[in-house]
């Protein structure tokens, strides 16, 4: 029986159509869809309030370029195939990650968030995939990152450090001596601290892998939306340890009670209430964001 058009063996990634469903009919245009009414449906769950994601959203795909894509303070476009890359608006990665930064844009704090906006577009594709290798199949090969590969992403950035060659965190010093402020490679300070909160810190603290995503993913929504300065890395050895920084609007995201001083739930999973704590001593005793610690706040 031929009930439809059977699209999965035929390339129409330039923006040619199957010949039937007028010249909108494209691969682009129906993934890109797709992937966007899909992440505003998720992102509307945990911030049913804000209005951007109850408007609608113009999507631009086909754009006659190739090997990138963009948002432009509006609207989302994205790139033809071509130049060694893939059609942009069939990597649910890239989408998700344009309309990223249109999520970072209009939420609580408005404006991209600083010193790089790409991290956080980066962490709603890559817990939206449930793959750090954000934007797989971009490219034809492994993704590098200044010159510390990628073991097994040929999308645009890993921001899982263990899956670099060197195995150990991009830190704001690391960014600092080899990022040259490049925005996309500042980014992986904070990405990969997020990434590592669901993959690594939850688990240690016995949550299966569905959990540890989810309490990631709602603490994100909750957490980035107030978040207009992630860390600093202007010299600052406290990098991340103040107070709208996106270490606290995560422990202010878990808190139960109005008061991150005598810990968040999960943060003070293991710490009896009597261990109040101070901005001092969460820098070394924070259990939930360890890894944030050792990126923000290393004192020595
Ligand atoms: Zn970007």
């Amino acid at each position: 029986m031929f009930a439809h058009s059977d699209l999965s063996s035929t390339s129409f990634t330039t923006g040619n159509t199957p010949g039937r469903g007028g010249p909108g009919n494209t691969h682009a245009s129906r993934t890109g869809f797709y992937h966007l009414n899909h992440i505003k449906d998720i992102a509307r769950q945990h911030l049913p309030n804000n209005s951007w994601l109850q408007a609608r959203l113009r999507a631009n795909v086909n754009i006659n370029s190739s090997c990138n894509a963009f948002w432009n303070g509006d609207t989302v476009n994205f790139y033809n195939a071509g130049g060694g890359c893939r059609n942009t608006a069939e990597i649910s990665g890239v989408i998700v990650h344009e309309w990223g930064h249109g999520m970072d844009a209009n939420d609580v704090s408005r404006g991209i968030s600083r010193p790089s906006g790409e991290g956080i577009a980066d962490v709603y594709a890559a817990l939206y995939d449930g793959t750090s290798c954000m934007g797989r199949g971009f490219f034809s090969s492994n993704c590098n990152l200044k010159g510390d590969g990628c073991t097994d992403c040929t999308g645009v950035r890993d921001i899982d450090y263990m899956k670099h060659v060197s195995g150990k965190p991009h830190t704001m010093q690391w960014s600092n001596a080899n990022c040259g402020g490049q925005v996309h490679c500042v980014g992986h300070v904070y990405s990969e601290a997020i990434w590592s909160l669901y993959v690594r810190k939850f688990p240690q603290l016995g949550y299966d892998d569905n959990t540890s995503k989810e309490l990631t993913t709602n603490l994100l929504y909750k957490a980035a939306g107030n978040v207009a300065v992630w860390f600093s890395g202007n010299g600052n050895s406290n990098g991340g340890c103040f107070a709208n920084s996106g270490y606290f609007a995560f422990l202010a995201a878990d808190d139960d009670n109005g008061n991150i001083n005598d810990g968040t739930p999960r943060e003070c999973f293991s710490m009896t209430s009597k261990m109040l704590l101070s901005f001092s001593i969460c820098l070394v005793s924070h259990s939930l964001f360890s890894f944030f610690g050792l990126q923000y706040f290393e004192k020595t």
